[in-house]
């Protein structure tokens, strides 16, 4: 950052230039909001096909089963077989169920609170339990851990993963270290990748907590925005191999894919895990909407019928994520008053602002009508200590839009940085 190197006059000069901007747009009573990673209209018109996939009249599966009817707890075969490749789970250890993967996560964590999972001394409720959360990470698994009990300790992230010797020096010397929440692909804000190497030495990592679990949410496993892609890592063969079958669970879902609200959710485990989670599941369920994974499995027909969905859905977003770029690169790149990823998939964009600055940008963009995550929400318990990270979504307003709050928020990050040099916060 050069700011340090600005005489006072520069500074005082170039907050003008950025206020008069920032007023500029804020006269023009805009209402945008690139808060929540959802698909637009034009990604969920996509999957419109599966409205009509399946009638009264064809609502048998391959074989034979009326999927208007209970039963079938594991999910409809012919839907398992189609993702069992894309997110490199054999098909008899992977669950097709509702239509959300974080309720899947909630059961997994609650049926382990509960009742303890099959290699648990007890269950995990009553005694302290401990979440290792790479940051910065996605709001709502913290939330999530938090609402059952969860303490959320932070790890730092690199280019690979999760900081994997932070991750193995706390959880080799503390038992109530009872996972590690893992977004293997464009993880949600970075879009950092795992590599296979750091999923080895996850795997492999000795854990004081026996059934220490690795919470792998494989939700933007799909979801490409150019080539060339990560290809699915055998995140359970590679726990098998390192002694540790049952440490991984895998969660994945089509909210991203199809429609974000009436998609279908995925468990993959280790088959003693698959027993345990479907055993408990059975307590509280005849079986999942088989009627949906019907529909998913016509409109797909295959692997290559999913990825040739995901390319539309590509085409969909590149401009925006590519707009966003264009714009930071434009007002903030020649100053250099921040940084910024441009993920490679996924559905968010990560800026980094100088230290001390995040919540005000995030005010004053939403007091010139654009409305952000709110700075912090990338961290445990939304507290994020340097106060620097904000995460954007470009996905869901049409492009123009996406274009306007790119250049609000830049202003706003003008504005914040500059007047926070001119006359710093205590
Ligand atoms: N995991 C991650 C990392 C996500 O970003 C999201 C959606 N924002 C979800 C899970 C939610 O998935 P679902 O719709 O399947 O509950």
């Amino acid at each position: 950052m050069s700011l340090s190197s600005l005489t006072p006059q520069e500074i005082a000069s170039r907050l003008e230039t950025a206020t008069a901007d920032y007023e500029r747009f804020a006269a023009r009573g805009l209402s945008l909001d690139i808060t929540r990673g959802k698909p637009s209209a034009a990604q969920l018109d996509l999957a419109d096909e599966l409205l009509t996939a399946v009638t009264g009249a064809d609502a048998a599966s391959a074989d034979g089963t009326d999927t208007r009817n209970y039963g079938g707890l594991h999910g409809l075969p012919e839907l398992r077989e189609i993702f069992s490749p894309l997110l490199g789970v054999p098909t008899e250890q992977l669950l097709a169920q509702g239509n959300s993967s974080l309720t899947l996560m909630r059961d997994a964590l609650a049926f382990a609170m509960l009742h303890g999972r099959p290699d648990s001394a007890a269950p995990w409720a009553g005694t302290p339990v401990r979440m290792l959360c790479p940051v910065p990470g996605y709001d709502r698994h913290f939330g999530l851990a938090e609402s059952l009990g969860f303490e959320l300790v932070p790890v730092a992230t690199d280019a690979e993963g999760p900081d994997v010797d932070q991750v193995a020096s706390l959880v080799a010397g503390d038992p109530s270290i009872k996972g590690i929440w893992i977004v293997p692909v464009h993880s949600n804000p970075i879009g950092v990748s795992i590599s296979e190497r750091r999923t080895r030495e996850l795997m492999a990592l000795p854990a004081a907590a026996g059934d220490f679990t690795v919470l792998w949410d494989n939700a933007y496993a799909l979801h490409h925005l150019r080539e060339p892609h990560p290809e699915p890592i055998d995140v359970l063969g590679i726990a098998a191999e390192a002694g540790n079958a049952d440490r991984p669970l895998v969660f994945a879902s089509t909210s991203k894919i199809t429609h974000a609200g009436a998609g279908v959710a995925f468990f993959g485990a280790s088959p003693t895990l698959v027993d345990w989670f479907a055993r408990h599941t059975a307590a509280g369920a005849i079986g999942p909407d088989k009627v949906n994974h019907l529909r998913h499995a016509r409109f797909f027909g295959s692997p290559e019928g999913v990825r040739a969905h995901m390319r539309k859905h590509a085409e969909l977003l590149n401009p925006k994520f590519a707009a966003v770029d264009e714009v930071f690169s434009r007002e903030l790149g020649p100053e250099d008053l921040a940084a910024w990823t441009n993920p490679s998939g996924g559905y968010f964009i990560t800026l980094a602002v100088p230290p001390g600055t995040a919540s005000h940008v995030v005010k004053l963009a939403a007091e010139a009508g654009v409305k952000l995550t709110p700075a912090g929400a990338t961290h445990p318990h939304g507290v994020d200590p340097d106060d620097a990270i904000i995460r954007i979504a470009p996905t869901m307003p049409p492009l123009e839009e996406v274009e306007v709050a790119a250049e609000v928020v830049a202003a706003c990050v003008r504005v914040a940085a500059y007047e926070a040099v001119a006359s710093p916060r205590g």
